[in-house]
């Protein structure tokens, strides 16, 4: 049988894209006017995008996005097979990416910077507890209301104790903390997908980032995102914020119209914006807190362990009356991190255990314009004053006085058997950075109100770690989520009024 055939045509896009994110020129977003106009893209910007998409699509709304930062990975970086044991820390912890500030900032000189599109959530721990409901009921939400929002940002980030659950080492020592007191000892909660890939469904972008919240509102709705743009300058007429001026790499300067903004740009970002451009507000920059943090680097043997150890990841959570709480990870120094190749049978580890403590929130510390230095783009760098405080340091105290009893307790040494060293980290070094456009009711003690809104500034808001009111002893992202997540919800009620 004689059969012809006609050539498939060669698939080709119509619109063919340079980049794995699709991308708008600040040329074109000076002609749009937006609904809604978000400055950075990390844990607080990237919850606002997804939500405001959320609730938009198919209303025909206008959202903008822009980021100082490039196109640096397309996710968490442990999701990326090349980045394999210390490879990821090699390229993620090269200060020309994580940019240190040490030398320019004296009082706060382990902090750190990500300019990248998702931010620091690119390289983040993903380690996802509540705030203590003691600390919750300090601030000015009620509680259901931090439950419902926790419970959407959870399930979007894919929080789960299922990360360390059913491996060897954690439940081991988790017995062994039980049994020496550790009751509230549990598997650590993590921002990780752990779906399993079947019958097609992949979920191979295990480790969550801001990165997913782009790829989940672009299935939703179309909205402009632009990189390599920073805003410079907020504009505000009669109490209304109108837009921003913002520059391109190059030095150009575009004016971007929106009739609501929303500031993500972090802790230290976000206030230099805001006092940049002249916004009044007694506590814009004021109230610092980060966690101060403990750690040590135990040996452990195995001998008599399952063969196969699996991950360690405990979390001992802060509660009332407990200002702190205490991670052990392992095995090995690399922690949790994904492990792409088998380890080498041993029978002695390292454990790590790392203490992370409640700071005060304290008007004196703050960041603060430093007008004798200014960046390419014309803007003052920023300068930071921050001390610990008395309180502080009995924190500390007890850091130091749990981390020996855990050491103690995961040895299953009843006497106090030889105490580990601890080393303090430097202030700024555990990237837990807060406060400095707190919520609250008061103008003279907080920048924004209890939905993020500047106090006395129509249509601007704050959605990043800057908002939180104070530290407690929890890593701070989660919780940046779920009140990004209850300001946009409160953005989209206030349009409708
Ligand atoms: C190594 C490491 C480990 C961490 N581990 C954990 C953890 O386990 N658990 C946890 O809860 N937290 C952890 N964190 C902290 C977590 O990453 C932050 O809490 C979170 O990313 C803060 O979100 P954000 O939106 O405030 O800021 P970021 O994520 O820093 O995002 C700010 C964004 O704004 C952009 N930007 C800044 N200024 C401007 C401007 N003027 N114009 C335009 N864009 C601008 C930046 O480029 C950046 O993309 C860790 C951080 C690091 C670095």
């Amino acid at each position: 049988m004689n059969h012809s055939f006609s050539t498939c045509p060669l698939p080709l896009p119509v619109t063919p894209q340079d980049t794995w994110i699709p991308l708008a020129a600040l040329e074109r977003m000076e002609r749009t006017r937006y609904d809604v106009l978000i400055i950075g893209t990390g844990a607080g910007g990237g919850a606002a995008l997804w939500r405001l998409c959320n609730q938009w699509r198919g209303t025909g709304r206008k959202i903008g996005i822009i980021d100082a930062g490039g196109l640096l990975i397309p996710s968490h970086v442990w999701n990326v097979p090349t980045l394999n044991r210390g490879r990821w820390f090699d390229y993620m912890y090269n200060p020309r990416i994580l940019r240190t500030l040490g030398l320019t900032l004296p009082e706060f000189p382990g902090a750190r910077q990500l300019f990248a599109l998702g931010g620091k959530t690119l390289t983040w721990g993903a380690v996802s507890p509540r705030m203590p409901v003691s600390e919750l009921l300090q601030w000015s939400i009620p509680l259901r209301e931090m439950d419902f929002y926790y419970s959407l940002a959870e399930k979007v980030m894919k929080v789960t104790q299922t990360y360390t659950s059913g491996s060897a080492i954690t439940q081991i020592l988790l017995k062994r903390l039980w049994q020496n007191g550790f009751v509230d000892a549990r598997e650590i909660p993590m921002a990780v997908d752990m779906t399993a890939t079947q019958y097609g469904e992949v979920h191979s972008n295990a480790f969550f980032s801001s990165i997913s919240f782009f790829a989940e509102a672009l299935n939703l709705m179309s909205f402009d995102l632009a990189v390599e743009a920073r805003a410079v300058q907020i504009h505000v007429e009669k109490g209304n914020v109108s837009g921003i001026t913002a520059m391109s790499k190059e030095g150009k300067a575009y004016a971007l119209e929106a009739e609501n903004i929303v500031l993500a740009g972090s802790t230290f970002e976000t206030p230099r914006l805001l006092l940049h451009s002249g916004i009044p507000g007694p506590a814009i920059g004021h109230y610092l807190t980060n966690h101060t943090s403990l750690m040590t680097v135990i040996p452990l043997s195995v001998k008599g362990f399952p063969e196969v150890l699996g991950t360690l990841g405990i979390l001992y959570p802060a509660l009332e009356g407990r200002p702190f709480q205490l991670q052990i990870q392992g095995p090995g120094t690399f922690a949790w991190y994904p492990q792409y190749e088998e380890k080498p049978v041993r029978e002695d580890w390292e454990v790590r255990l790392l203490s992370f403590g409640r700071v005060e929130s304290r008007f004196e510390n703050r960041v603060m314009l430093d007008e004798n230095r200014k960046d390419f783009y014309g803007v003052p760098e920023i300068q930071v004053q921050f001390s610990y405080s008395d309180k502080d340091r009995e924190v500390i105290a007890l850091m130091a006085d749990s981390i020996r009893k855990a050491t103690n307790a995961i040895r299953g040494e009843t006497d106090e058997g030889s105490l580990p060293s601890l080393c303090l980290a430097l202030s700024g070094s555990d990237n837990h950075e807060s406060g400095t456009c707190r919520i609250g009711n008061d103008p003279l003690t907080s920048a924004v109100n209890p939905f993020g809104q500047l106090h006395g500034i129509r249509g601007l808001y704050v959605s990043d770690n800057s908002v939180l009111p104070t530290s407690g002893a929890a890593n701070p992202t989660l919780t940046t989520v779920a009140l990004a997540i209850r300001t946009a919800d409160y953005l989209l009620e206030m349009m409708k009024g």
